[in-house]
């Protein structure tokens, strides 16, 4: 087992994996920007080193600033967290000649499903279904506007090194498509530094649902179930769930044995997730894999009483799995909280958190970086927490986590809490009525 592991993240992912390595027995290392020195991860790690200033290319994505602190403390392995250097083929590739062990897949795995044309060619050879689409990169404007015609419209025009839900468009008909293909790949080009583009048949109000998968370094894979996040604004998660309410056992067997295949295919090693689109009839299609853990991972281990970054460490130690598939026993369901003001479009809302009050009581879990006193830096990503619950059922899930919204109390900035407290009294979200498109139509103020 690894003595020291150099977490190369922050905020909450970076305290869950302290935690676990604390009850593992393995010595942990923060990194951190001149932003983060009052954080809680740099003060629960046993050690703490600044690799500089607060943007994120000069600190948490600079390879050659997270390898010296690598060497001064003399740290085994790294865990990359998710975002940052997570699905970084060549940090993997950096840690793989220094001789620290990348907790994660090889970097060959990663460079094959990081790009999502490759990907999806890797699966239509593993026998797993995608959606219909051009074969690889457009060249030009015209190729893609002959293919929108033979698949037909609605399309969307997605970026082979996408993320975020960057550098997507939706194409309703053939006039728009051309801005559209100029505005995608601008975007493509400015979020990633890659233009590459190409089409894909829109499913219309699909859901999105993906399956955890872990595989050990002797090519065992198993599927620990699917988390439904298909509440989404611009496609952005908002709230994820397990059991998906639209899951049927039938689906699960077969959508979990596709994910399984996914990951054999390329012999995957690591925690990852197979995400699909599914539509009204139940067919599915794969859409991408993360090969990292994810942001909404508690949900998986809320319903299946497993701890993921356990699992995940323990397979990058060279531990074999038992190579079975695990079930949901409960329901559980996330909701991200972030420093944003759900009523004027989500505006991002850093700055000082006067008063901080979260969650507590029977079934509710908090994953937090924050406290009263603490300044939310504009420079990252403006989630805050994570509020999970679980219960017996879906119904009582959602009871509780109403109860839980009404006692989180965040003074000082605004967040998305009165976004979802008004989405846990919808009726249709209730009835587990809803579709990626849910949230499309949302009047925010008066729903
Ligand atoms: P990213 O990596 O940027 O998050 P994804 O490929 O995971 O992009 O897609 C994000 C979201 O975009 C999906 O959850 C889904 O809502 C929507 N989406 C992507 N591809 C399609 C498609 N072909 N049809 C309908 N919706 C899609």
């Amino acid at each position: 087992m690894f003595k020291k592991i150099l977490i190369a993240n922050r905020g909450e992912i970076a305290l869950r994996i302290i935690r676990t390595c604390k009850e593992m027995g393995i010595k942990t290392v923060a990194v951190y920007s001149t932003a983060d020195k009052e954080s809680l991860h740099v003060r629960f790690a046993d050690e703490a080193v600044c690799i500089g200033p607060p943007p994120s290319k000069d600190s948490y994505l600079n390879i050659p600033r997270i390898m010296a602190a690598v060497e001064i403390t003399n740290a085994d392995a790294i865990h990359p967290g998710y975002g940052f250097l997570s699905e970084n083929a060549n940090f993997a590739e950096v840690c793989a000649a220094y001789g620290v062990k990348f907790i994660g897949p090889t970097s060959l795995m990663i460079a094959k499903m990081g790009d999502k044309i490759t990907a999806k060619d890797t699966m239509i050879k593993a026998g797993v279904p995608v959606v219909p689409g051009s074969d690889g990169l457009l060249q030009d404007v015209k190729e893609g506007i002959g293919i929108a015609k033979d698949i037909g419209y609605p399309v969307i025009i997605k970026a082979t090194a996408g993320g975020g839900g960057k550098g997507m468009r939706i194409i309703w008909e053939e006039s728009e498509f051309e801005n559209a293909w100029d505005s995608a790949r601008a975007e493509a080009k400015a979020s990633f530094g890659n233009d590459g583009i190409y089409i894909e048949k829109y499913v219309e109000e699909p859901r999105h649902i993906e399956f955890q998968i872990i595989g050990d370094q002797k090519g065992t894979v198993a599927h620990l179930s699917e988390r439904d996040c298909s509440i989404q604004r611009r496609h952005q998660k908002l709230v994820e769930e397990s059991p998906s309410p639209f899951m049927t056992e039938e689906l699960r067997i077969k959508m979990g044995e596709a994910a399984i295949k996914a990951g054999q295919s390329i012999n995957y090693e690591g925690v990852g997730t197979i995400e699909f689109l599914v539509d009204k009839y139940r067919n599915f299609y794969f859409m991408e894999m993360n090969t990292r853990i994810q942001v909404e991972h508690p949900v998986t281990e809320e319903v299946i009483d497993y701890d993921l970054i356990k699992e995940q460490i323990k397979v990058a130690a060279g531990i074999e799995i038992s190579g079975k598939s695990y079930f949901p026993k409960l329901h559980a369901m996330e909701c991200r909280i972030n420093a944003e003001d759900p009523w004027h479009d989500f505006r991002p809302n850093p700055g000082k958190i006067t008063s901080f009050h979260s969650s507590k009581g029977h079934g509710v879990r908090v994953d937090t970086h924050v406290y009263a006193g603490y300044t939310v830096p504009p420079q990252y990503d403006s989630m805050i927490a994570k509020l999970i619950c679980k219960a017996q059922t879906r119904d009582e899930c959602i009871t509780k986590m109403s109860r839980a919204l009404d006692e989180f109390i965040v003074e000082g900035i605004k967040t998305t809490v009165p976004f979802h407290q008004k989405l846990m009294k919808n009726q249709d979200f209730r009835d587990g009525n809803f579709t990626t498109a849910f949230l499309n139509n949302w009047d925010f103020k008066n729903a």
